[in-house]
């Protein structure tokens, strides 16, 4: 058997540890796992020596705007950016896109917006609104990998919250459905207006009791209904063991966080600088210690980007006001590295970064091809190098827009090479994708 291509690695990072392997590849698919210098014929052959070898990750929140906010974002430069930041496969979120794909009519006109633009793989949530209970079936049929909702206001008048009989209707069909309700968990009682230019007060206006209210309400309705709950974006750590709690009753719920949450303290953001605006907001360094406790303890499954740009004149108004800016940070590119950064320091390893951001969420969309380096998954893999320390230059971003809170930060870890279904992305420099953009839009499963 003469592969196409084989990878070896002294550190691949496999589901059951890192060490030193060959990865052989047939077609799109990896073919075989072997040790480090097993014998595998291949018409190409590539050694990363001590470079590590990841599965690529799976970004299961990321808004790409597309169609309708073209200009906040698009499949062209958000996959862009993913390959870049070694990701090979998002899920895109239904809201801020016109129309949110709340309907098999919606998601049809975004599967043709992004039909030959996306340079990596990308699958589609569905919406769960008032009044599109009809919809529900007809889009899990349609191949969504699973249903988002709010439980205060989006941000955009096009998606609204649904209230607590809301998600229990919408539950209902879900557990026939076998499909999961991932959830915004705010709860608009305990969220005060705020304006100004101090962080702190907008992080006050929006504290730990408005998320804790809302996952109360989550938790309720998936243990009557019995059906899968995932909340999106935790940011509040006092929630973990309400969720613990919730998991170890046997309730099929499961939690993400994000890299900002995780690498970011509310202390050090300046006033003014609403590039580190996001809901729920940025808390203490206190609350990222316990957020990485709950992580570390398996509490929290995954971390995924939340990845959520909007023009420079929105997200950075030259007021500086919490109140006006866009909620919502750009990280996809830079995500795996500042996660890297924090663990490292943390004694964790790329096996924790790998379950957290590749495995994890790829069995929360239930992209069972994805996130493992396994015989039979798509050969979606990244050549990482755990050592080099780099700093975010926003220029270099592939994002549509270089507004970053991660701008000037030194962070650790490189993506060198990013391979879609066997085929190398990156170009010169490793910082761009290069040729013809070949990723596929998925279907759950
Ligand atoms: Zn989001």
């Amino acid at each position: 058997m003469v592969y196409d291509l084989v990878i070896r690695s002294r550190r691949a990072v496999l589901p059951d540890g890192t060490r030193a392997a060959a990865v052989a590849v047939s077609g799109s698919t990896i073919a075989a796992i072997d040790e480090y210098a097993a014998p595998f014929g291949a018409h190409r052959e590539i050694d990363l020596g001590d470079l590590a070898l990841l599965p690529g990750l799976v970004d299961t929140h990321v808004h790409v705007n597309e169609p309708g906010r073209t200009e906040w974002e698009g499949f062209a430069t958000a996959t862009r950016a993913a390959a870049a930041g070694g990701v090979t496969t998002i899920c895109d979120m239904p809201l801020n896109s016109v129309p949110p794909t709340v309907s098999v009519t919606a998601l049809r006109e975004k599967q043709a917006a992004a039909a030959g633009k996306c340079w990596i793989d990308v699958a589609f949530w569905g919406g769960a609104v008032p009044g599109n209970g009809d919809c529900l079936l007809p889009l899990h049929e349609a191949g969504v990998v699973g249903f988002k909702c709010f439980t205060l206001d989006s941000g955009v008048p096009e998606f609204p919250p649904l209230d607590a009989a809301g998600i229990r209707a919408a539950l209902g069909p879900l557990a026939a459905m076998d499909s999961v309700l991932i959830v915004h968990a705010e709860d608009a009682g305990e969220i005060k207006a705020v304006s100004g230019r101090d962080f702190g007060s907008f992080v006050a206006s929006r504290p730990p009791v408005a998320e804790r209210r809302a996952i109360e309400k989550v938790i309720s309705a998936a243990a009557a209904t019995g059906a899968r709950a995932h909340i999106v974006h935790l940011s509040a750590a006092e929630c973990v063991a309400m969720i613990a709690g919730a998991k170890a009753a046997g309730i099929r719920l499961s939690a993400e966080t994000c890299p900002h949450y995780l690498y970011f303290a509310a202390e050090q953001v300046p006033d003014g600088a609403t590039e580190f605006k996001c809901c729920p907001p940025i808390r203490d360094a206190i609350n990222r210690e316990a957020l990485w406790r709950g992580l570390e303890a398996g509490v929290i499954d995954c971390v995924v980007s939340d990845h959520s740009p909007c023009p420079p004149e929105l997200k950075s108004p030259d007021s500086g006001d919490f109140g006006e800016a866009w909620g919502g940070i750009a990280s996809l590119q830079v995500s795996l590295s500042a996660v890297w950064t924090v663990a490292r320091r943390r004694g964790r390893t790329l096996d924790d970064v790998a379950r957290w951001m590749a495995a994890g969420p790829a069995a929360l969309a239930g992209l069972t091809a994805k996130g493992r380096l396994v015989v039979g998954a798509d050969a979606d893999l990244v050549a990482f190098d755990p050592d080099e320390a780099w700093v975010v230059d926003p220029a270099r971003l592939e994002h549509r827009h270089p507004v970053t809170p991660y701008a000037g930060r030194t962070l650790t870890g490189r993506v060198r090479q990013t391979w879609l279904a066997g085929a190398a992305l990156l170009g010169a420099e490793s910082r761009a994708p290069d040729g013809e953009p070949a990723g596929r839009l998925l279907n759950r499963g």
